[in-house]
């Protein structure tokens, strides 16, 4: 039934408009209302629902279509001038977009940051939808505001473990706030350094006068592998980003970092911000946040711990260890759409001490009060959904317990690679787990076991950016690659395969599978010359 149709039915049964009151209202427009707002959800989503499935039981391997027919199918401009109905228009979705999405759940998807998410998520989707409360303010989410505010303090004890009174004190407190729900890390760290900046310009306010509208500019200090969410922020707030090397270890050199603190401060320049890395994107390797945070509080600087990927470890008794010294940070990302496994959009931002909130405070006359509990105080972004909801219920559902076993297993699959590709003569590790994200290179025949030069280098690495386009291409399974300089190769920069070993469907058997197809594919191109 198309949406005529459906309006005939809907003209023919509905009681007269001014029957119902709609004055001012045609005949028409009152039946699309009928249409849009009574519609018969239960047959839609039987029908989402076939999509679904369908979606779900395809894999990459049965989209083998190059990324640029994909893209000329996106090319038509009108919008219907009539509407279709449901049916019609889910037809067109199952037709030309369903099959061409990545299909990150696949046990053999290793290759990006976002996990499947459990099956009880998208059913809570379902009620954040229909519920729409806006979490900029009380008086659009009541309860809601308060729930959000309850499950930040839940992970705000785990990451700082303050004691019961501070709790009772500053969950619910109507002038701060313990942290904020963002988009995602990268709203949460530019939040971090805003935060960062207005605390220097109230710690040290004649050096930051004179260093605005300078040269001289504010500097945020932190290892070359941060993510570049810190390099919009900087350029947002007209601050120097300063990258430091790092050790053979993938963390922030101590040294380096200590002499460029030294040189800044003999050059004036106030120090705005230091951040370490609990978990960098290209290596999930850990910066030694005990010595960061306490050489920032040495030089008064606000010290920020980017745990965006690593921060859900902090659920993990076994291996909360890994984070040891964040409790010092004075702010702290988390990603929880990340490794705690939520949908998309569920960024978080902590503050150790609830005043810094205060620090970025911004309110308007007409909703968001000054005096309320109005999170939109506190937040860079304004209208915001529910999504402490997801978060809320996967700790209820899945539980610390449920959260560490899921770790537990997600670093004993990285440490299971690492071994299987040293165990492979075709491959080299270039870093092993220090969580779960590995990278390493494929060595094409004629460059192994003989000491590798920069050209031969250079050559392995167009190899590998050629391999891995094949193997997406291919579609059976998948791995990122990411550009470094490596140390033990005199800080040549290397194309590197990496791989995310986050997804608790994966099995030993398919990273098995994975480096074996991925050998297959080399012979062939190493084959084709
Ligand atoms: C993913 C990530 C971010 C950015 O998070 P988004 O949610 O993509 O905005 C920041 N820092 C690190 C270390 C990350 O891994």
């Amino acid at each position: 039934m198309n949406l005529k149709e459906r309006n005939m039915n809907v003209n023919i049964n509905a009681v007269s408009d001014s029957e119902v009151g709609l004055a001012g209202t045609n005949q028409e427009s009152s039946s699309l209302t009928e249409t849009l707002f009574g519609a018969d959800t239960l047959s839609i989503r039987q029908r989402v629902e076939a999509s679904r499935s369908t979606f779900l039981n395809s894999t990459d391997a049965t989209d083998d279509m190059p990324i640029e027919n994909i893209r000329d199918k996106f090319m038509a401009l009108d919008i219907p001038s009539q509407g279709s109905n449901v049916d019609a228009y889910l037809d067109k979705l199952d037709q030309d977009v369903l099959p061409h999405c990545s299909h990150l759940a696949s046990p053999r998807y290793m290759g990006h940051m976002t996990s499947p998410i459990p099956s009880f998520l998208p059913e809570i989707g379902r009620l954040v939808q229909t519920l729409n409360q806006n979490v900029v303010k009380m008086e659009t989410s009541r309860s809601l505001t308060f729930l959000e505010r309850q499950v930040i303090g839940m992970l705000h004890r785990e990451i700082f473990r303050f004691d019961h009174e501070f709790y009772q004190s500053h969950l619910q407190s109507i002038s701060e706030a313990l942290g904020i729900f963002t988009s995602g890390g990268t709203l949460a760290n530019i939040g971090a350094l805003w935060t960062a900046w207005r605390r220097a310009q109230d710690r040290h306010p004649a050096q930051m006068q004179q260093s605005v509208g300078t040269l001289n500019k504010p500097v945020i200090i932190g290892s070359e592998l941060l993510h570049y969410s810190f390099d919009k922020g900087a350029h947002l707030l007209g601050a120097h980003l300063h990258k430091v090397p790092v050790n053979d270890r993938f963390q922030i050199d101590l040294d380096a970092l200590r002499e460029a603190i030294e040189q800044f401060r003999q050059a004036g320049q106030p120090i705005i911000c230091i951040v370490a890395i609990a978990g960098t994107t290209d290596y999930g390797s850990v910066d030694d946040l005990r010595a960061i945070c306490e050489l920032a509080h040495d030089v008064e600087a606000h010290v920020h711990v980017d745990a965006a990927w690593g921060g859900g470890l902090i659920l993990s008794e076994r291996n909360r260890s890994l984070l040891d010294g964040i409790e010092l940070a004075d702010t702290v990302t988390i990603d929880g759409h990340k490794q705690l496994m939520l949908p998309l959009g569920c960024g978080l931002l902590f503050f150790r001490d609830p005043t810094f909130s205060q620090a970025t405070v911004h309110h308007a006359p007409y909703a968001v009060r000054a005096t309320s509990y109005d999170q939109g105080r506190f937040t860079l972004e304004g209208s915001r959904p529910v999504n402490a909801l997801y978060l809320h219920a996967a700790l209820h559902i899945i539980g610390k317990q449920g959260y560490d076993d899921l770790y537990t297993e997600s670093l004993g699959r990285a440490r299971y690679m690492a071994q299987a590709i040293d165990a492979r003569a075709e491959f080299e590790l270039i870093a092993p787990p220090s969580m779960n994200i590995l990278a390493y290179r494929y060595i094409p025949q004629a460059y192994r076991g003989k000491p590798l030069d920069e050209q031969d280098n250079n050559h392995i690495s167009q190899f590998n950016i050629a391999l891995q386009k094949a193997q997406r291409q291919k579609g059976d399974s998948f791995v990122s690659r990411t550009f470094r300089p490596i140390k033990r190769y005199q800080n040549q920069s290397l194309a590197l395969l990496r791989a995310v070993l986050l997804n608790p469907l994966t099995k030993h058997d398919d990273i098995d599978f994975l480096l074996n197809d991925q050998i297959q594919i080399a012979r062939s191109l190493e084959a084709a010359g």
